[in-house]
């Protein structure tokens, strides 16, 4: 905590023409549409398993037990679809929901077989795209729903639909992802021990876990902090810090650079200390559920868990635009990293009253995309006109 600096409380105006409320159709208008997107989608995965789903994930679930879900996802989109209807404000979405559900009933809806698939080196991760989706918002919705830090702050915030662009473009990425991420480690072959594998799997799975934490989290640490502290990679971060609502959705802004290497570095460790397959599946679980709970919008009391792990308020403040919380905060698992070497910023009870970058990013995905070297070029013309 900064002694010399005066925190102040964040003021959040309630945008009521964005607000979700009972009765309008405004809800059940969305929730047709994105269940009946989600329906085709999925539909289609089935349709083509081997170039729309991911085989690393085929080996977790059950398809034809997620054909089930599909059956509900449809015939709940045409429910809530019917529903805009009869509350007739928002007829339009209920039209789009059942349009694009009845598509995917005419292309073999939920009974399209499960058969065997060829495994592509490369494929879209539509299935990862769709389960994440849904998980997403059944988690992690509802918990800014019941504990919510900024009250006012509305689903469809300013910068959704872009973050909601990168949501899918990263996850549907996730296999391309891999495959650089397994080339990438394939350069530490020569580190590889096996008889330092071998006592590791000797181990109980929960240290397993743990060290698979702490490892990954000393790469990540000092990754991020690179990230921060060197200047010309900064553009490519920023991308990351431009969102200035933070929630669910937030964490999925990332340039596609940061997120190839991220998990290309995460990987090292990972492969290197050879855990069992158990600790490893928890560490990926575990991984993917805090990358999205720190960015949450939401209050959800962690107790002195928040000295241990890094939590949404931990999180919150590496967004901050606030002098003391510049260059802080960069662990992703836990504060041990931070506060080993003192980049740590936690103030108690307070929270940041502003988030986002102190220099303006472009506001689309192609300008976001190209600022790593629009910022570059921008730089030296300023420098050559000095
Ligand atoms: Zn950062
Ligand atoms: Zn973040």
């Amino acid at each position: 905590m900064d002694k010399n600096y005066t925190y102040r409380d964040r003021h959040v105006e309630l945008d009521t023409d964005k607000q979700f409320r009972l009765g309008e159709g405004k809800i059940s208008g969305y929730c047709s549409v994105f269940l009946g997107v989600l329906s085709l989608l999925a539909v289609i995965a089935y349709l083509f398993p081997s170039y729309l789903t991911t085989n690393e994930l085929r080996n977790l679930y059950d398809a034809a037990v997620l054909q089930n879900v599909l059956k509900y996802g449809m015939y709940f989109s045409l429910l809530f679809g019917f529903i805009t209807f009869y509350l007739k404000r928002y007829r339009l979405m209920g039209a789009v929901g059942i349009s694009l559900t009845s598509c995917a009933f005419l292309l073999g809806g939920y009974t399209v077989p499960v058969g065997p698939v060829e495994a592509k080196r490369l494929s879209l991760g539509v299935d990862w795209l769709i389960l994440a989706f849904l998980g997403s918002v059944f988690i992690f919705l509802a918990l800014e729903k019941l504990w919510p830090r900024y009250k006012n702050q509305v689903i469809l915030r300013s910068g959704w639909g872009l973050d909601l662009f990168y949501f899918c473009f990263n996850h549907l990425a996730i296999s391309a992802v891999l495959v650089y991420a397994n080339y990438h480690v394939s350069h530490f072959d020569w580190a590889l021990s096996a008889s330092l594998q071998e006592s590791i799997q000797s181990m109980p799975v929960l240290l397993q876990f743990l060290l698979v934490v702490l490892s990954a989290d000393f790469v990540l640490y000092w990754e991020h902090r690179l990230y921060h502290e060197v200047k010309w990679l900064w553009p490519i971060h920023a991308v990351h810090h431009s969102v200035e609502n933070l929630d669910w959705l937030a964490g999925s802004r990332g340039h596609f650079i940061q997120v190839f290497s991220e998990r290309a570095m995460v990987m090292v460790p990972l492969y290197l200390l050879g855990v069992d397959e158990t600790a490893l599946n928890i560490y990926v679980a575990f991984a993917a559920l805090q990358a999205v709970l720190i960015h949450c919008n939401t209050n959800l009391p962690f107790g002195y868990l928040k000295y241990i792990i890094v939590t949404p308020q931990f999180h919150h403040w590496h967004h901050s635009s606030e002098k003391p919380a510049i260059d802080t905060n960069y662990s992703a698992h836990t504060i041990l990293f931070d506060w080993l070497f003192n980049t740590m910023h936690l103030p108690k009870k307070h929270w940041p009253a502003e988030y986002g970058t102190t220099k303006k990013l472009p506001e689309s995905f192609i300008g976001q995309t190209l600022y790593p070297v629009t910022s570059q070029l921008k730089n030296s013309k300023s420098e050559t006109h000095q």
